[in-house]
């Protein structure tokens, strides 16, 4: 009785979430974070429970071989789901058909050659298979591809894996006990479905939490970036500058302002496309020379920043050097263009300052020394407030002194 109470619960959370899992996933793009998934998932893990209830204890019928073939669907479920959620593009309805074929047809093999016992058996012994293979793709994304969401997946390593012991040990109790220890009673089977009770209350909201991480981290990211180059754009900036130097031992920074010469030149020769993706092999070129934790921006049409956030002066000149020379260098093929494109840029460095609220005023000084750059020639780097300048390929002067 007591059983089919903490089972009846499980049934109704398990609905109320794949409802819930399927509302949430209709607001969403794309591939929905995989949370249709996870409502099929939920549906079929309700509807293998409602079947063993009807069913009350291990028997031979349809209704238990259906059983048998959801219970283990559902896990299948919810793995495609969080490969979608990941970003992987997997069908849903096609490996849970073939898997439903396949399962079915292994269950009549063994039920007529090894018994009832047998067939129940080989449950235990796949599900505890599928949770530790979703355990060790957990752990294994711990250190790839959820990097980001590196307690999340402890914790959900640790919640999988009970459910694969537990399967260990209904399989290790089927072989010695046969199908007595499957009463629904059973001390064994109490754990069981308070254990599964348990996830279906703490699954469903960690993995709201999980899309709504993801979904408030890539709002934070649109607000922060330029969608055509996916640098920074001023906000972004300033934001990370904000987190640098909230640091009381942050050094002083610098910042490289960069305008792409004559590029007005380029869009009517080639077109505006053309221009794009021109500024798109800048925006590469500029994130390949800054080095690990420094920031990189566009701030304009064509106008790209650099902050330099731990080096000093003779760093950041050679840096804007070699930034320089590899823009004059490069070739840049663009669609529709036959000719290989070249260009070159005049950077205006700005003196160290410190703190985010310097931005504007270190900005405004690098305009100036890159305006200068421009009426002096182009293909330049100039210092603010320094009057010598250096013309490509020309001797580094150092900024020890700003
Ligand atoms: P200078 O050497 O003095 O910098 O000359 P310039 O032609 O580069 O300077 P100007 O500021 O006159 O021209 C910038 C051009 O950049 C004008 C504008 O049409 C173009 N532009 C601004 N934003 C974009 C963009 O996102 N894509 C493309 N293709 N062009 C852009
Ligand atoms: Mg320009
Ligand atoms: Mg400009």
């Amino acid at each position: 009785m007591v059983a089919s109470t903490l089972v009846g619960m499980l049934c109704a959370h398990l609905l109320c979430f794949s409802g819930m899992f399927l509302l949430i996933s209709r607001r969403l793009p794309g591939n929905r974070m995989g949370m249709d998934f996870f409502a099929v998932g939920n549906l079929l893990l309700a509807l293998a429970y409602i079947l063993q209830l009807v069913e009350g204890g291990p028997a031979w019928s349809l209704m238990s071989v259906v059983n048998h073939i959801l219970t283990l669907a559902a896990p299948i479920a919810y793995w495609l789901g969080a490969m979608r959620f990941f970003g992987r593009q997997v069908p849903l309805w096609r490996p849970l058909m073939a898997f439903a074929v396949v399962y079915g047809i292994a269950q009549l093999l063994v039920q007529w050659n090894a018994g009832p016992a047998a067939r129940y058996a080989m449950l235990a012994a796949m599900a505890t298979l599928l949770f530790f293979a979703m355990t060790l793709t957990v752990i294994y994304g711990v250190r790839t591809f959820a990097k980001d969401l590196h307690g999340e997946m402890i914790f959900f390593a640790l919640l999988i894996s009970g459910i694969c012991v537990l399967n260990a040990l209904k399989f290790m109790k089927i072989v010695e006990g046969g199908l007595d220890a499957l009463h629904m009673d059973s001390r064994f089977q109490m754990i069981f479905y308070i254990y599964m009770s348990t996830l279906a209350t703490i699954v469903p909201p960690s993995i709201v939490w999980l899309v709504l991480r993801r979904l408030t981290d890539s709002l934070r990211n649109m607000a922060a970036r330029d969608p055509m180059t996916d640098l920074l754009n001023r906000r972004g900036l300033t934001d990370a500058m904000q987190l640098h130097f909230n640091n009381r031992h942050a050094a002083p920074a610098y910042l490289l302002l960069l305008d792409v010469d004559h590029f007005k030149l380029i869009n009517d020769t080639y077109g505006h496309q053309a221009g794009d993706e021109v500024l798109c092999r800048i925006a590469d070129l500029l994130r390949a020379t800054v080095r690990r934790g420094d920031l990189t921006g566009r701030i304009g049409g064509e106008e790209f920043v650099a902050v330099f956030l731990e080096t000093d002066g003779d760093g950041v000149m050679g840096l804007a050097e070699r930034l320089r020379a590899s823009v004059e260098s490069q070739a840049i093929k663009v669609a529709g263009a036959g000719d290989l494109l070249r260009c070159t840029v005049t950077i205006g460095i700005s003196p160290p300052f410190h703190g985010a609220h310097a931005l504007d005023d270190a900005l405004r000084q690098a305009d100036t020394a890159l305006y200068r750059g421009k009426a002096e020639g182009r293909n330049r780097i100039e210092v603010a407030q320094i009057p010598r300048s250096i013309s490509a390929g020309a001797t580094k002067p150092a900024l020890a002194n700003l």
